[in-house]
């Protein structure tokens, strides 16, 4: 685990900042929703996860991806900069700057900028792994009902496969069963476990999978 700063340039508003650039993290295995399980206090584990998103400090423009190696058309940066000083959220929570907010903020501008289902869906999922380790409850459940939206909507238009599609189908389950949606997991568990077939290098996904089922009917029950 190394840290060092870097000079980076928002792609939006051409603001130069520091960025600490953290490389990798250690993980002591992952949560039923992937979430990565991260040595000290789970505060500083929400520290960690931000430190993986790079956010503008005066335009709020947020991405995974390294500033560098982005570049938008005028159009496109105008109607990102509209989004940003108009969404709600951005503007009550930007003095405070939540952990979560970095992955807000990426979601809206990552709409506009036509990133897949599959990775909007990420963002909020990051987000809502964010929110638990913060002990913020109702965000959590928000940004849980946001990742299934864009999962269920990856699985219709990304044409996904192998393991990107198992995995998927199954965080939809695990969410749902996450939120108290039970019935609606179980069906999703059963879904992931066709899509697994006969792949093993997913054994571990098929374990989970059945493990969760387990819960979910306990909890049902
Ligand atoms: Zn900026």
């Amino acid at each position: 685990m190394g840290k060092s700063e870097k000079h980076t340039q928002c792609p939006l508003c051409g603001h130069a900042f520091r960025t600490s650039n953290e490389s990798g993290y250690v993980t002591l295995g992952r949560e039923s929703d992937l979430c990565p399980k991260l040595p000290g206090r789970q505060s500083d584990g929400a520290r960690t996860l931000r430190a993986e998103i790079t956010m503008c400090p005066r335009c709020a423009f947020a991405a995974l991806e390294d500033f560098d190696e982005l570049d938008f058309a005028p159009d496109l940066r105008y109607a990102i900069e509209n989004l940003l000083e108009d969404d709600g959220l951005i503007k009550v929570f930007r003095r405070s700057d939540p952990p979560w907010l970095a992955f807000h903020s990426a979601e809206v501008c990552g709409k506009e900028r036509g990133l897949s289902a599959r990775g909007l869906g990420d963002l909020c999922l990051r987000a809502s792994w964010v929110c638990r380790k913060e002990r913020e409850r109702p965000f959590e459940n928000t940004f849980q009902l946001r990742a299934i939206r864009h999962f269920m909507r990856s699985l219709e238009e990304d044409s996904l496969e192998g393991r990107e599609l198992s995995v998927t189908t199954y965080l939809v389950g695990e969410l749902n069963r996450r939120l108290g949606h039970h019935r609606e997991a179980l069906n999703w568990y059963v879904n992931a476990g066709k899509t697994v077939g006969e792949n093993e290098s997913l054994a571990w996904l098929e374990r989970m999978i059945s493990e969760q089922s387990r819960l979910a009917e306990e909890e049902a029950a």
